[in-house]
């Protein structure tokens, strides 16, 4: 029997293929998961209750998930002494779609973290991050509703690549002296360096993906985000390479702000820039002008959870990273240790990457199920601890109670259409 560590592969599934560059999803696909350390385990069940019961209710037993678990973390560790098996990794590449819960942080061993290995190892290059409002989640400004933005971040490359040299080490006494001697800097000696890498084809290739996805689900402006006034050969040129883009592969289908003048013909996408310090008072005082936006590695990190925390916190907010031909979707939030198998956090972030995933697949009725699902459920105020303690009235459920209020609210929803 075929297996990946040593976890024989379902027999009542098929992998999911990709024909002419697009995703071929069989009506029992395989999807791997990897069920996350800590508090994953009560969220993971929780959501898996709601994804079945979602594509059952779409699908009337047509279609189903032969769910297949894969290994990385604390529990691949104790199984095989590894935090991250070649097995995970291939079963990946083989069946292109996979779902994670959060993984603890290996401290030691050689891995800075088992999330940017999988990121790296599978060239998952962008870091998908939509964020919107659910109503009644309580927010600490005026008008939440108003952010509605899906950020593309690139994930490959940028400080995050992990290039720099310690302090007072030999390795780091060489690139200083480099840098000085040949180059003409006057770096100070006691400098610890990093490295910050922006290739024009990693940065395309993510700012394609997000005027793609704004032209595909009817968006109205892609905006560059950079911060191209100082860092003039790397963020500056994110911004040209982006404008350049359009022209070469877009012209018909978009307009930049320059040509735009006046107004936006009808039909066409907006490609706009803004400065990485100006955009965050802009999703902040100005929300509705902002869309998709396409960043660079650690703008967009800092960008997604400031926007998150403006609709709720990220106990809400999903994520997904995607290459050319592989999504793995996966919580925003870690571990979240002191209440692991106590059944009491909030499940929604996985449950909506859930959402996301199957979206991606071409299962749009489960995805909009599961979102109506959680919305309706967060307004009934039927919630986890995290948002009972900030709402008036509401009633504190279990993570699985609140799983059973969301299965309620789909099949309520499915018997009424
Ligand atoms: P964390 O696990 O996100 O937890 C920080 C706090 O956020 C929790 O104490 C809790 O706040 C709140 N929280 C997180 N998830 C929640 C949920 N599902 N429902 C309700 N509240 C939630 O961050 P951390 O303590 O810094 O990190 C713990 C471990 O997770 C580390 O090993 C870290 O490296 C790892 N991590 C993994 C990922 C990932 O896999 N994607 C991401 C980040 C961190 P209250 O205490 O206020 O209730």
């Amino acid at each position: 029997m075929e297996s990946y560590n040593n976890n024989p592969i379902p027999t009542n599934g098929e992998p999911i293929e990709v024909q002419d560059g697009k995703l071929s999803v069989p009506d029992q696909p395989i999807l791997p998961f990897i069920e996350g350390d800590g508090t994953g385990r009560d969220i993971w069940r929780a959501s898996r209750v709601v994804f079945d019961a979602a594509v059952n209710l779409a699908y009337g037993g047509r279609r189903s998930v032969a769910w297949y678990e894969i290994f990385a973390g604390e529990k691949a560790f104790t199984r095989s002494n590894e935090w991250l098996p070649q097995g995970t990794i291939d079963a990946i590449r083989r069946f292109r779609v996979a779902i994670k819960g959060p993984l603890t942080t290996p401290i030691g061993g050689g891995i800075r973290s088992l999330n940017v290995a999988l990121r790296q190892l599978l060239d998952l290059y962008v870091c998908l991050r939509p964020v919107r409002y659910f109503a009644g989640v309580p927010s600490p400004v005026k008008r939440p509703d108003l952010l509605d933005v899906v950020i593309f971040r690139e994930n490959t490359e940028d400080v995050y690549a992990g290039i720099e040299w310690q302090q007072g080490t030999p390795e780091v006494k060489k690139v200083i002296d480099f840098l000085n001697q040949e180059m003409g800097r006057n770096i100070r000696a006691d400098s610890g360096i990093g490295i910050k890498p922006m290739s024009v084809g990693a940065s395309k290739r993510l700012i394609r993906r997000a005027i793609q996805y704004a032209i595909e689900n009817g968006r109205r402006s892609v905006t560059l985000v950079h911060k191209g006034n100082i860092m003039k050969f790397t963020e500056g040129a994110f911004r040209d390479w982006g404008y350049e883009l359009v022209k070469e592969e877009f012209s018909d289908v978009c307009v930049t702000e320059a040509e735009a003048g006046a107004g936006v013909p009808a039909g066409k996408v907006l490609v706009k820039d803004r400065i990485a310090d100006s955009i965050f008072q802009q999703v902040l005082l100005r929300p509705d002008e902002y869309d998709v936006l396409a960043t660079p590695n650690l703008n967009g990190d800092y960008l997604s959870d400031a926007c998150a925390a403006q609709v709720g916190g990220l106990g809400m907010a999903p994520g997904a990273n995607i290459g050319d031909e592989i999504g793995v979707f996966e919580a925003t939030h870690g571990t979240a240790p002191k209440y692991a198998d106590l059944d009491v956090v909030n499940p929604s972030s996985v449950m909506l990457c859930g959402a996301m995933m199957f979206q991606y697949m071409g299962w749009k009725e489960v995805s909009a199920l599961i979102e109506q699902g959680i919305a309706e459920t967060i307004l009934q105020k039927r919630v986890t601890y995290d948002l009972h303690r900030q709402m008036e009235g509401a009633a504190k459920l279990k993570t699985s109670e609140y799983a059973a209020a969301i299965v309620e609210n789909m099949a309520a929803r499915t018997a009424a259409a």
